[in-house]
């Protein structure tokens, strides 16, 4: 008998890979709070909480007992004329604890799917105004996902090459850095003046893809700022940065200005399910009202508001403030600290930084971004039984809530001798 490793090259074609020179794919049989286990039996501590998903761990028991005992009562139902329990109690909870201006949750299925939503309700609603516009602002180097309003969005171009003919129409702007802050909002006027800018698309305080580089709170508060002064959509993607990575609820919540429109996905379902939500503004949300009906908003997705990905999320909210995961994220975000003072001045460090639960280490090497230096620290580091996939030349940690403080310690043991092995 072929084991899954073998029997997953035969019909199995896997994102993010060339298969013609890919190590195969290591199968996966378990999973339980931060770790994961392979049919060999090897266990690995999962760094990056499965790309940021599984926050309060894997197979936490609290989430599949509510999942479980929703499947019993309601398993799905089409969003379109029907509406359930879990999700306007979803709207509820988020509500309460989003920025003070968004009003009102669509549901989508996927990160990329909320962003795609929300660059159309941006061009929607302009054009419900009468007021043509055509152009997306964006930061070099963000990453909103890989459909094709996400995709052109996104300024992380290793992936968009064959593509690059049928985007969207985009003029980027660099992150604001407090130094650079004047002229960032030149580069932004200057945008504004040559061409009808319908919105601003942005990971707010921290670019995940990007290799968790931060940028300035009070810069990204300008530039929004200048948007709303232009009538500009404000989009904020918190796919990666929502529910408390960033030692907040929200990384919008380091803001002063709020953006109209907020992008949620990936913790969200605390990794159990997929299901995404572009949440908007009062402001946004009226000039779809209109006694002509094609001044809705005409979107969806079958599996809209799946109840089984809303129930997933209410369990995770319920344990997102709650004692015992607020006290496991206060000691990873001071772990991280510790490690970064003991090892900002190491001679293979360029830059080391956190923010919450975020480590990021930029190495003194030029490398890549799928390159095989980047291939030989993964195969490493899953070597000692830890997984930290690098983004180029940064390792990032971003562990789940509930990591142990021994595991945690075990994955500062071997990044630091992967510093050694550079
Ligand atoms: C992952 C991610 C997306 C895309 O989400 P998918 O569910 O993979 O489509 C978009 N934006 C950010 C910031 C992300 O981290």
């Amino acid at each position: 008998m072929k084991n899954l490793s073998e029997r997953d090259q035969q019909h199995l074609w896997h994102p993010l890979t060339q298969h013609q020179t890919a190590a195969p794919r290591i199968g996966i049989v378990r999973a339980k709070d931060a770790l994961i286990w392979d049919e060999a039996g090897n266990s690995y501590i999962d760094g990056i909480a499965s790309w940021y998903t599984a926050m309060y761990g894997h197979c936490n028991e609290y989430i599949t007992a509510a999942i479980s005992e929703q499947m019993k009562k309601l398993d799905f139902v089409m969003f379109s004329g029907f509406t359930h329990e879990p999700a306007v109690k979803l709207s509820e909870e988020l509500i309460t604890i989003l920025p003070d201006n968004q009003q009102k949750i669509f549901f989508n299925d996927n990160g990329s799917t909320a962003i795609e939503a929300a660059i159309k309700m941006a061009f929607q609603y302009h054009h419900n105004l009468e007021d043509k516009r055509d152009t997306l602002i964006a930061f070099e180097d963000g990453f909103h996902g890989d459909t094709f309003g996400a995709m052109s969005a996104s300024g992380l171009s290793s992936y968009n090459g064959p593509f690059e003919d049928f985007l969207l129409k985009v003029e980027r702007i660099p992150v604001p850095q407090d130094q650079t802050i004047d002229n960032v909002l030149r580069r932004l006027e200057v945008i504004l003046e040559q061409n009808k800018c319908a919105a601003f698309v942005f990971e707010p305080i921290v670019q995940g893809a990007a290799g968790m580089k931060f940028h300035s709170a009070k810069g990204l508060d300008l530039l929004i700022k200048k948007c709303h002064e232009n009538n500009i959509v404000t989009i904020a993607d918190e796919v990666m940065t929502g529910f408390g990575k960033t030692g907040k609820n929200f990384a919008s919540d380091y803001l002063e200005y709020k953006p109209e429109i907020i992008c949620l996905s990936k913790a969200l379902t605390a990794g159990m399910f997929p299901l995404s939500i572009t949440s908007c503004s009062q402001k946004i949300y009226d000039v779809f009202l209109s006694k002509d009906v094609a001044k809705g908003f005409f979107h969806a997705h079958t599996f809209s508001a799946h109840p089984l990905g809303c129930v997933s999320a209410l369990a995770g909210l319920k344990l997102l403030n709650s004692d015992a995961i607020i006290e496991r994220r206060k000691y990873i975000e001071n772990s991280h600290r510790e490690f970064s003072a003991k090892f900002e001045k190491h001679p293979n460090i360029k830059e080391i930084r956190c923010l919450g639960v975020i480590l990021a280490i930029d190495l003194a090497v030029e490398t890549n971004r799928y390159g095989s230096f980047r291939d030989k620290l993964y195969d490493f580091y899953m070597s000692e039984g830890v997984n930290l996939r690098p983004l180029g030349n940064t390792i990032y940690v971003l562990p789940p809530y509930v990591i142990t403080n021994e595991q945690l310690k075990k994955v500062y043991t071997v990044i630091e001798a992967s510093l050694e092995i550079l």
